[in-house]
């Protein structure tokens, strides 16, 4: 707290009765400097776009920057952590679950990637989370119709993943991957008002 105060009071000063920062007379205080200087700096990662752009479904975002962080709760760290159960795979329990079962080994994956993206690409989806990740990443990079409608389907089949996989988890029922399917094309409605999304899903 001490050094905090010292490395402020190295920086501010107030000229002519007006705070400033760096010794600048600025009209107004430069409140965006000073929160550059405290917050912490780390390396812009790849995906930020990916996760992060606009328009999209914020529930759909906050999901998929918690799986990118590698943040949620999977049945590989649960084993880890000591606890016991049946910790392998929900939708077809022939794995343990972690991060890359899910996310591209699992049959729920590619189903839900097969039936979003076959308008997008005829790429066959590796059994790497890492590599699908870096494809999504550039295949959907740019500021186009496809890449921001793209990212949106993206970001809805990473999320509905995780949910579903809660809610079979709990023993309730699942969507089909059509009905899936209709739920991602709504949204993508809802988002892309002057879009033709028929054309991308
Ligand atoms: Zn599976």
């Amino acid at each position: 707290m001490l050094k905090c105060k010292e490395q402020v009071h190295g920086h501010l000063s107030v000229i002519n009765g007006v705070g400033s920062w760096d010794g600048k007379v600025q009209k107004k205080f430069p409140l965006k400097q000073v929160w550059d200087f405290f917050r912490p700096k780390l390396p812009v990662v790849s995906w930020y776009k990916l996760v992060w752009s606009q328009p999209a479904m914020p529930r759909d975002q906050f999901l998929c920057w918690l799986i990118t962080r590698g943040y949620l709760t999977t049945g590989d760290k649960l084993l880890s952590w000591g606890y016991q159960g049946d910790f392998n795979c929900a939708f077809c329990a022939t794995a343990v679950e972690t991060l890359n079962h899910l996310f591209a080994e699992c049959s729920r994956y590619k189903g839900l990637y097969s039936c979003l993206f076959s308008k997008f690409t005829s790429r066959i989806p590796s059994n790497s989370w890492e590599v699908e990740l870096n494809w999504a990443v550039t295949a959907f990079a740019g500021p186009s119709a496809t890449c921001r409608v793209g990212r949106i389907i993206w970001q809805s089949l990473i999320s509905s993943i995780w949910r579903d996989k809660c809610k079979a988890k709990h023993g309730k029922q699942i969507l089909s991957l059509e009905k899936v399917q209709v739920r991602v094309k709504s949204d993508l409605e809802v988002l892309c008002e002057a879009e033709d999304v028929g054309k991308f899903l």
